[in-house]
């Protein structure tokens, strides 16, 4: 099984590749932002529990985060690679993913960033807001998941970069431009695994 995580900053275009991803070598995305929103948007308890956390842009705790990840694997047992976009954001996420992929007698096969710069992250966050009224978009709330990001998730790169998973990738460029060059990464995973 092939477990792919996309990584990068809010707003460097992990969605939007994620889905072209999944598309492409059927595998099953989960984005645990898109699983929030939709938690929000039905009004469940969990929504309830996590909208005001996520509107001021600060993280859902580290516990409620795994088990979510746990659920939305199993109901797509059948899969034969996920992707994981938006997660794991903290050191805690990470070896809370890693245990529980050695329970599963899985791992993480690889972790892809998208390298994308400060500028151009809140450029696109701010038309993001335009376009898709966020909540978590705007000017105040972007600052405070870039400083999360910084403080909290980038130290991720060196826990994956010691692991020998870890690639960056130009973020920056035209949508195709930026699938085929992770395409030309992961076509070779996929014909070893
Ligand atoms: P995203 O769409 O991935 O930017 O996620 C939107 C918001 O959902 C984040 O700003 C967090 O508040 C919350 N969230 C999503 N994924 C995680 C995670 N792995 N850990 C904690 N909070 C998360």
């Amino acid at each position: 099984m092939f477990n792919l995580i996309i990584f990068g900053a809010p707003g460097s275009g992990k969605g939007t590749q994620s889905a072209k991803i999944a598309t492409k070598y059927h595998f099953t995305h989960i984005s645990t932002g898109d699983i929030f929103r939709k938690e929000i948007k039905n009004q469940t308890p969990l929504g309830k529990r996590v909208k005001e956390v996520i509107d001021s842009g600060h993280l859902v705790s580290d516990e409620l985060l795994i088990e979510i990840i746990e659920k939305a694997m199993d109901d797509d047992d059948n899969s034969h690679g996920f992707i994981f976009d938006g997660f794991p954001r903290t050191l805690r996420q990470a070896r809370d993913m890693d245990v529980m992929m050695h329970r599963h007698k899985e791992c993480v096969s690889l972790v892809l960033a998208l390298d994308v710069d400060r500028q151009e992250i809140i450029a696109r966050l701010l038309n993001r807001a335009k376009e898709q009224g966020r909540v978590d978009d705007t000017e105040e709330v972007i600052c405070k998941r870039l400083e999360v990001y910084q403080n909290q998730t980038s130290p991720l790169i060196d826990y994956y970069k010691n692991q020998g998973k870890f690639i960056s990738i130009n973020g920056v460029g035209t949508l195709e431009g930026i699938f085929a060059e992770i395409c030309r990464v992961v076509d070779p995973y996929l014909a070893v695994n």
